[in-house]
């Protein structure tokens, strides 16, 4: 740590009142926040932010994916910009921190380092990501600046054609404008991001600070089971091809393979449609969603070819033909191990416990890895409650977390 800066802090009591401010904004009146992307309280939320970087003297520029950023020329003009970030979207009826956090934390790191006059040898900008949620796209923002947005992802988005191109409309943005919104890779010199856990895990082992190794990958398929439709009260039991026999044994099944043989992975199956659907009739067909999550490339790779065999032997079983519908995959994304060293140094020179932990849930590090050197912090999640009201990190957490960002910017800047 350079010893000038090294004494350097956030001001607390100023980012706790910006944090306040903010989670008023689309505030469900339970502790909780309803910020879904481009809705009115998603716009409300960004024209604060826009309001609270110039207020803070600090440049506001907006992309042509709708990425908001204060800007601080804090190095030399042709230096490259070290982004920290987050997300002022939310799930409907989430918490109050979730990707808030790390958006005021950053502005506040900006905020510190403006008003200490400090020279770095690059430029800072904290971001706030569109649509991180996914309510749309998913990860829209970040996959845009680092040139990984699919063209195909906007004709056919998660959340609905529709509502994409109703919230463009909203919020001033157009398809073209998001496909254009790359930044050129040299232009970045890395991605930085607090956030809370959102997982129980820092809080059991009372540490201060998670440091991020890697963001699990993420892959997600629809099986069809087929199987054959019959009157449900005068088909024998053995002359059944019930569809949904099948579509059941194997969701048990991936669950004890994953206890046993991939103890660091996790399989959900999220929804089972049944058709035709009925009391007194045979399922003939059952649409499994199917979506598992890896750490590493090679368990993720083996897991997939597990679940597919097991998929299969169990259509085989009940006589059903198996139809496999690949949907989309993420890989795992490492973080920069030099960062990572970074955090920990900060951490321990700051007299915080801290601990390595794998990220289960997705963030927008993710788009930009590979494109930079992308580094992660995690704060404790009371009782590990995240995506809900009852979120909850203790503040002084908070500042420890805003304090270990801003002491990590400093030094991977100098
Ligand atoms: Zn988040």
């Amino acid at each position: 740590m350079t010893e000038s800066y090294s004494t350097l802090r956030v001001n607390a009591d100023r980012m706790l009142a910006s944090f306040i401010h903010l989670a008023s904004i689309g505030a469900t009146g339970d502790g909780g926040v309803s910020r879904v992307t481009f809705s009115e309280a998603h716009l409300a939320a960004r024209k604060w932010f826009r309001a609270e970087i110039e207020s803070a003297g600090l440049e506001f520029r907006m992309d042509g994916a709708g990425n908001h950023s204060a800007l601080l020329s804090c190095g030399p003009a042709d230096a490259p910009t070290l982004l920290l970030g987050s997300h002022l979207d939310s799930v409907p009826n989430g918490g109050r921190f979730d990707g808030a956090l790390g958006v005021v934390a950053a502005l506040e790191v900006l905020k510190t380092i403006k008003e200490n006059r400090i020279r770095l040898k690059l430029n800072l900008e904290a971001i706030d990501f569109t649509d991180e949620e996914g309510t749309l796209v998913g990860l829209l923002g970040s996959a845009a600046l680092a040139g990984r947005l699919d063209p195909e992802a906007l004709k056919n988005p998660r959340g609905g054609r529709q509502n994409l191109v109703e919230g463009m409309k909203r919020a001033g943005l157009s398809e073209e404008g998001m496909l254009k919104a790359t930044r050129p890779k040299n232009s970045l010199a890395g991605y930085l991001e607090l956030h809370i856990e959102q997982g129980k895990r820092s809080e059991r082992a009372g540490i201060d600070i998670g440091i991020v190794s890697v963001i699990v990958g993420i892959r997600s398929y629809r099986l069809s089971f087929i199987g054959r439709a019959d009157h449900a009260g005068s088909t024998l039991m053995e002359d059944r091809l019930d569809a949904g026999q099948g579509a059941s044994a194997f969701t048990l099944a991936a669950r004890e393979i994953v206890m046993r043989d991939f103890p660091n992975c996790v399989v959900n199956v999220g929804k089972m449609e049944f058709s035709p659907g009925a009391f007194n009739i045979v399922p003939a067909l059952v649409d499994v969603s199917l979506e598992f999550r890896a750490a590493g490339e090679e368990e993720f790779t083996r897991l997939d070819s597990t679940l597919m065999k097991c998929a299969e032997q169990e259509a085989r079983r009940f006589g059903l033909e198996l139809k496999i519908e690949f949907l989309g995959t993420h890989s795992p994304s490492l973080m920069s191990v030099n960062v990572q060293n970074v955090f920990a140094d900060v951490c321990n020179g700051l007299g915080l416990t801290n601990t390595s932990l794998v990220s289960g849930a997705g963030h927008d590090g993710q788009s930009l890895a590979g494109i930079c050197p992308i580094g992660m912090i995690f704060v404790p999640s009371v009782d590990g409650a995240s995506h809900a009201p009852r979120e909850f990190t203790k503040w002084e957490d908070c500042v420890n977390g805003a304090n270990v960002f801003l002491q990590a910017a400093l030094q991977l800047a100098t």
